[in-house]
């Protein structure tokens, strides 16, 4: 499933899209074709699964590196 966490530009709020779709930013956005993510804003969470898989090929890399 995709994750969008950064608001399109048409969005305006829960239920409400310019556009004139659903607008329901954890459900319609996260499948629609005429999403644009805005510019210079700040996700609405950040990407923990990101984040804990860079931490997680670190630590691999890190150990590979002291076997070596
Ligand atoms: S992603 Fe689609 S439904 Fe959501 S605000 Fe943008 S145009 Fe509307």
């Amino acid at each position: 499933m995709t994750e969008r966490e950064v608001a399109c530009i048409y969005y305006m709020y829960e239920g409400g899209c310019s556009k004139g779709k659903k607008g329901t930013f954890r459900e319609a956005c996260q499948i629609c074709k005429k999403y644009k993510p805005r510019t210079g804003t700040a996700p609405a969470r950040a990407n923990l699964k990101k984040k804990k898989m860079e931490k997680i090929r670190e630590r691999d890399i890190r150990q590979m590196l002291r076997d070596y």
